[in-house]
Parts: structure tokens; sequence; C-alpha cells
């Protein structure tokens, strides 16, 4: 069963990875976007491991609401609503539980990612985080490695891929031959899930 520290230390080793990547993450975002993508994250994933820390959240919802609310309110770009509409539907899917099941955990995250193709519009194969995000929770069944694995297979395929939704999309075929910035965070949030396990 996976209780609150458990997906405390979720949300850090995610934190820890932005940090690390934070200069790819930006680079990624460089060519077919902004150049904002790992300092976005950075700042907002620092915020989330800040609140983790004063406030402690009780139950593995809790924290994973915490942590969406954080990423929505810190994060000035089209990442943060996502993502934390990810963390967020999750935790809310989570209830009021303080252990769940890695089934359960699995149901809820792929409630998470509905949530956040509905949101964004964005459809497997628009070169976005659905292209990491949906074949990671579609290979949870398996385990969290194999979760990890898919999230990052996901990311490097967007590379020959057309954007089709948000700002890389304004690139049309000028964004083939580079990876998704957000679907390579994705790959991060991922295996940041199989290091708390591991
Ligand atoms: P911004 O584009 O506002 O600067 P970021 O650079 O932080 O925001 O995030 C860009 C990432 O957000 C993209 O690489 C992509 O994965 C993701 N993204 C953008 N728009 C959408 C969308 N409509 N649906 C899903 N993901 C999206
Ligand atoms: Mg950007
Ligand atoms: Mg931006």
């Amino acid at each position: 069963m996976l209780d609150a520290e458990f997906f405390r230390r979720w949300m850090t080793a995610t934190a820890a990875a932005v940090d690390r990547e934070a200069t790819r993450l930006t680079e990624l975002d460089s060519p077919i976007g902004d150049a904002d993508h790992g300092s976005n994250l950075r700042r907002g994933f620092t915020a989330v491991a800040a609140a983790l820390e004063k406030e402690a959240p009780a139950t593995p919802g809790a924290v994973l609401v915490l942590a969406g609310r954080q990423l929505i309110s810190t994060v000035g770009g089209a990442s943060g609503p996502l993502y934390g509409t990810l963390l967020r539907r999750t935790g809310k899917e989570l209830g009021e539980a303080t252990e769940v099941s890695e089934e359960q955990l699995a149901t809820a995250l792929r409630a998470g990612v509905a949530a956040v193709a509905k949101l964004g519009g964005a459809v497997a194969g628009d070169k976005t985080m659905i292209d990491a995000l949906e074949p990671a929770v579609a290979a949870l069944d398996t385990s969290f490695p194999a979760a990890a694995r898919a999230a990052a297979d996901g990311a490097e395929a967007t590379v020959p891929l057309i954007a089709r939704k948000g700002r890389a999309s304004y690139l049309g075929e000028r964004s083939i031959g580079h990876q998704d910035p957000g679907a390579t965070s994705s790959a991060l949030l991922m295996a940041a899930l199989a290091e708390a396990a591991s």
C-alpha cells in the first residue's frame, strides 16, 4: 500500500529531477517554444516541495491536490494548469484514504491524464505531454518502472511528429525533428514515481 509519505517522496523526487534537468527542458523549449519550460517547472516544483514540507498533508489525495494547486498558482505557462490538473484530479480520485493500492493509483492517474487531455484538447500524436502520459498510464498495470520506460519512449517518439497543440503548433512542419519539452518532463514525473517506489 502507498501512504502519504510515498506521495511526498514522489513529488520531492520530481522536484529534484526537474531541478537537475531544467536546463535541458528549457533547451528543448527553445527551437519549438519560448525557452521557459525548465524554469516554469522548476519554479512550480520548488513551490510544491516547500508547501509539502510546511503543511505535511495526511493522505495521498491531499498531497497531490496540494501539489496541483501549487503548480496552477506558480507556473505561468501552459504546463502549469495542465500538470496542476493532472495532480489535482488524480488526488481527488484517491479521496480521503490514508493508504491506496497501486491499482487505485493507476485508475486515479488514468482519470488525471484524461482530464489533461480534455483541458488541453490534445490527443496522442499531437506532440504534447499526452504522448508520454498516455503510454505511461497504460503500462502502470505492469509496474512503475514499465510506466517510466513507456513515458521515456513516448517522449522520444515525439521527435518526428508535427505539433498540433500549444506554442509549437505555430511552427507547423518546422516543429518536426524536435522532442517535445512537456513530454520530456512527463517522463521525469513517471521516472520519479518509479524512484519513489524503489
Ligand atoms: P508555454 O508553452 O506556455 O511556454 P511550457 O513551455 O511550460 O508552457 O510548456 C510547454 C509544454 O506544454 C509543451 O511542450 C506541451 O507538452 C505542453 N502543452 C502545451 N499545450 C498543450 C495542450 N493543449 N495539451 C497538452 N499539452 C500541452
Ligand atoms: Mg514554453
Ligand atoms: Mg511560456
